[in-house]
């Protein structure tokens, strides 16, 4: 009799979750489930307490769940991803598993994880992959050469053109087991995962049930107008459901299906940008350098950036002296969250304005976000330095005083996160460069000047690459 082993990693759900689902084909055949707990990995790659206090969250609460389906979930300390799989091995051995499932992670050591996992396992269990994380698999969405897309445009053409064809049809959790085929495992490692203590002041709940309700009030209510309110951040415009997706909570799969049920502007509009997050998970997969602390492009290794610590603390500390900026970075710093156009607008600041290395700002938001995500993360700042695939040109540097004004001209934004300046109006808050804002600092750099500094540095960089 076959006994199957679920490897749960980045995908904690038991909704359209086809590595659950396959192990769990022959109803007779025995399923056990486990997660790794890499604290090491984690540091690693700084995954912050923030998100690692929601993936605690989730895992007791699939725990749970499993335990409804007659699954039981062990969760082992396995300090990094080479413990992960000597502890897999481990385990196979104890249990006699024949079968191992896993949905795929597309970035460079997981996929080094895996390779090394599947070598081992040659002629001790059969181990099957599954595509859950993405609505496409990268290798399916090439061009006419056969090449991987560099551009976002084209890209989604295609994927669409893809999901017309092949559709998307997200699978059910498995029905519930034979009760005598459970028996309890050890879930001691999860206490040290519960004792991490978020760093922000609001934890969401990311729970599978929460996910689906968030999706459908959001899908219901609020994506048709989804592309008029997205890029306000005073009105909750976007669905949040980022950390849920980050962690797996919810299926980006189920995400679709759900928007596409609708017609509407909105609706393609926020399909457009669950495509953004495939091509980012694309990117990872067919250049897997952009995972290894490099950019994209070459220019990058040209550039000198500034790497003065008071700076980046002015930064991180949201005392930039712009308030947009500064109240974007407390928004972070309270939600473990920042709107989308503020992660941009902040993005551009630090890698334009301040001429500090993309790489640290990457950083700070992985430690804090809740919805750290490395393939957008990661993405999102290499466009924003105009040192990714489809990234800004290097001309391109947001103006934090026209972007507040087009996105939160009366300031209920900034009054929000800076209480400090709440005696301001709207108009008051756009002139901090020229009329000092009392209680609060002069902007750190001249907005106009250091834009035209960073162009011309880029300018030199880019003549002394190849690209
Ligand atoms: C510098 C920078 C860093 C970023 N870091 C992350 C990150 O670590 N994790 C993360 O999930 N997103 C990241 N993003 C993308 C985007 O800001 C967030 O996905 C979005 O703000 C999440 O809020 P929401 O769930 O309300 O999004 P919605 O607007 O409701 O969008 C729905 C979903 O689509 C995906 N999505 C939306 N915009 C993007 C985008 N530009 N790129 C990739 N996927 C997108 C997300 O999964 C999001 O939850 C980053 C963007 C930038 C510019």
């Amino acid at each position: 009799m076959k006994k199957h082993l679920v490897w749960f990693r980045n995908d904690l759900r038991v909704d359209d979750n086809p590595a659950l689902l396959g192990a769990c084909r022959k109803t007779n055949e025995q399923v056990f489930a486990v997660y790794c707990y890499c604290p090491e990995q984690f540091k690693l790659h700084d995954v912050g307490a923030n998100q690692q206090a929601i993936i605690g969250q989730a895992l007791n609460q699939l725990i749970t769940k499993l335990k409804q389906l007659n699954i039981p979930l062990i969760v082992v300390a396995a300090g990094d991803f080479n413990g992960s799989i000597q502890a897999l091995l481990d385990l196979i051995k104890v249990h006699k598993i024949s079968d191992v499932h896993y949905n795929i992670e597309y970035a460079y050591n997981e996929r080094e994880r895996d390779r090394k996992l599947c070598e081992q396992l040659k002629g001790v269990a059969d181990y099957h992959r599954y595509v859950a994380d993405s609505l496409t698999a990268p290798w399916d969405i090439l061009n006419q050469q056969g090449q991987a897309f560099k551009v976002f445009t084209p890209y989604s053409k295609v994927v669409k053109r893809h999901i017309e064809r092949h559709g998307i049809e997200p699978v059910s959790a498995p029905t519930a087991r034979a009760k005598e085929n459970y028996q309890p495992l050890s879930t001691d490692a999860l206490a040290d995962l519960l004792a991490v203590k978020p760093t922000a002041n609001h934890t969401p709940d990311v729970s599978e049930q929460h996910a689906a309700e968030l999706l459908e009030q959001f899908i219901d209510d609020g994506v048709a107008d989804y592309h008029q309110q997205r890029d306000l951040p005073a009105r909750k415009g976007t669905s949040q459901l980022s950390p849920m997706l980050a962690i797996g909570t919810l299926s980006v799969r189920r995400a679709f299906a759900a928007a596409n049920r609708y017609q509407g502007e909105g609706r393609t509009t926020w399909i457009s940008e669950l495509i953004w997050r495939d091509f980012y998970r694309a990117v990872m997969w067919h250049f897997p350098h952009v995972g290894r602390n490099q950019a994209f492009l070459s220019v990058d290794k040209h550039i000198k950036w500034n790497r003065d610590a008071a700076d980046l603390d002015r930064w991180q500390t949201g005392k930039t002296g712009v308030p947009i900026v500064d109240a974007a970075i407390r928004q972070l710093l309270d939600c473990g969250w920042m709107h989308n156009r503020l992660r941009m607008v902040v993005a551009s600041f630090l890698c334009k304005n301040l001429w500090i290395d993309w790489r640290q700002g990457e950083r700070f938001f992985a430690q804090h976000l809740f919805d750290f995500d490395f393939a957008s993360n990661n993405g999102g700042w290499q466009w924003s330095a105009s040192v990714g695939t489809d990234a800004a040109p290097y001309f391109r540097v947001f103006n934090p005083v026209s972007q507040a004004q087009r996105f939160d001209p009366d300031g209920d934004f900034v009054r929000k996160y800076l209480p400090e300046l709440a005696a301001y109006s709207g108009k008051q808050l756009l002139q901090f460069e020229d009329k000092p804002l009392t209680g609060y600092p002069r902007p750190m750099v001249d907005i106009k000047k250091s834009r035209k500094q960073a162009i011309a540095e880029f300018k030199l960089a880019k003549e002394s690459s190849s690209e």
